[in-house]
């Protein structure tokens, strides 16, 4: 999962170490599902990424760290980015409110 530009600076400066710690502690292998790291699934390669499970990218204790392959990762971030979805489309609704009462 790519990091929002406005979450990027809320990652810690050593995050490549620190996920990279992490990726090492599974041995390479998504800690979900065990597929190995670049190997290739359905036609695509896979490539551990590092999961919050608090989705708070701050806390980098090891604890609330996974390494997943995207398909682990997505189907855990699923629930709150289809909550994210909706937060923007009513921002952007109230903001479409609000030009309508300014006319
Ligand atoms: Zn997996």
């Amino acid at each position: 999962v790519p990091i929002r530009p406005e979450n990027k600076n809320r990652y810690p400066k050593d995050w490549d170490a620190i996920s990279r710690t992490i990726r090492e502690r599974a041995g390479n292998k998504c800690e979900e599902c065990g597929v190995p790291n670049y190997s290739i699934r359905d036609g695509a390669k896979i490539v551990l990424t590092v999961a919050h499970l608090d989705h708070t990218p701050e806390n980098c204790d090891p604890q609330n760290l996974k390494a997943w392959c995207q398909r682990c990762h997505n189907r855990y971030d699923a629930p709150m980015r289809r909550q994210g979805i909706q937060g923007r489309a009513r921002a952007q609704r109230a903001c479409g409110d609000l030009f309508v009462d300014g006319e």
